[in-house]
């Protein structure tokens, strides 16, 4: 409704008949006493109508704020991109201000666990990152350098994966790019691990083999690897997904993750008698890396309850979970051989910086350049796809 029009039509004179008789019905003489009541009652309407107008634009205005807030959706309301098998409701409104998305975190839908699970972890290590710094000398100690560097990879981690369920409803284009982020967040904590490993969980008699030598170089390798097949996987296949599109995402994660994992496993080889202690915890962490897995990949428990656990419960809130699990007992085994790697004769090489932190630099460079390649390919996708259908 227009104020301005409101406006105008209150202040219209009303007619004066022998002026205006062109336009008046003859009938209607002046007459200052009708005038007045008519004036009257003309204001009265007037300013009803301005009041009203008024009152309904501060309720649009009241409307606008709780519509930061406003109650999710169903799966047939969301582009099919956004549904997930199983999950039936609890999705929140695409094309909305980027405020609405970071609000929404305070609110019940099918990504808010995903957010909190991995925010939680998110801190979690930044605590960690804490307690390690009291300890020990994460930046003027080159010795500590891999844990600095295995730290600053894990909380990009926690960071991509938090900001990809975050902003995943907003625009087919936001997702894909948020989950390439994701991906790329998940091929630099892979090689993250790889450095931690190598530098302290390795056995003595493996100091001066070619893997030790090597074990950075092929860990950026496999994490452009994790980064690169992880996209193609989610840009080139379309729901329902098929298998192959599995076998993109479990090889290219299951190299990086064997191959951050051979220093831990040689040492289980050696340890018959089960007297090294900081394995317990290495060898925990394998198990909840192995669940994590298994719930990312078998849709369990919604595929045999679909709809039942859209808010809580759903596999890949269990699966953030065991990562959390998986890189707190990390670190708890990392911290235990740290103890010890003083005392080994690992100690007398100081990791170079290119071993660390350049090497990290240098995978973040090709995962950037990766995203930003796909993103504007699905945006010329999208465009394409936008301009068939109209
Ligand atoms: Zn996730």
């Amino acid at each position: 409704m227009d104020n301005s029009h409101a406006l105008q039509e209150l202040w219209k004179p009303t007619c004066f008949t022998d002026e205006l008789s062109n336009i008046c019905k003859p009938e209607t003489r002046f007459n200052l006493g009708t005038w007045i009541t008519d004036w009257t009652t003309r204001t009265r309407d007037q300013t009803n109508k301005l009041l009203k107008n008024s009152f309904k634009l501060s309720i649009m205005k009241h409307k606008g704020h709780i519509s930061l807030l406003r109650p999710t959706t169903t799966k047939h309301d969301v582009p099919v991109l956004f549904q997930e098998p199983h999950v039936e409701t609890g999705f929140r409104h695409p094309h909305q201000p980027w405020f609405y998305y970071i609000c929404s975190i305070f609110q019940k839908h099918n990504e808010c666990m995903n957010v909190w699970t991995h925010l939680i972890g998110l801190l979690l290590t930044v605590s960690r990152t804490i307690e390690f710094s009291n300890e020990y000398d994460l930046i003027g100690n080159p010795h500590m350098w891999p844990l600095s560097a295995g730290l600053i990879t894990m909380i990009l981690m926690y960071l991509c994966s938090t900001c990809a369920h975050c902003f995943s409803h907003k625009s087919e284009l936001v997702h894909y790019t948020g989950f390439m982020i994701d991906y790329a967040g998940i091929g630099i904590f892979g090689l993250g691990s790889t450095i931690i490993h190598y530098a302290y969980c390795i056995h003595d008699t493996m100091l001066n083999s070619s893997l030790k030598m090597l074990s950075v170089p092929i860990g950026v390798i496999l994490g452009a690897l994790v980064c690169i097949c992880c996209t193609v996987s989610k840009v080139f296949y379309k729901r329902p997904y098929p298998f192959t599109r599995k076998i993109w995402q479990i090889g290219s994660v299951g190299g990086i993750y064997t191959w951050l994992s051979l220093p831990i496993l040689h040492r289980l080889f050696l340890d018959k008698d089960g007297e090294d202690v900081s394995l317990y915890h290495h060898t925990s962490q394998m198990i909840w890396f192995a669940l994590a897995g298994f719930f990312f990949g078998s849709d369990i428990p919604q595929r045999f309850f679909p709809g039942k656990f859209d808010f809580v419960g759903h596999s890949h809130q269990i699966f953030h979970i065991c990562i959390i699990l998986v890189t707190q007992k990390q670190l708890d085994g990392v911290h235990l051989d740290i103890e010890k790697y003083h005392r080994t004769p690992a100690f007398v090489d100081e990791p170079s910086f290119m071993e660390t932190f350049g090497a990290v630099i240098s995978l973040t460079i090709v995962c950037f350049l990766n995203v930003f390649i796909f993103h504007n390919v699905v945006k010329y996708r999208l465009g394409k796809e936008n301009v068939k259908q109209e």
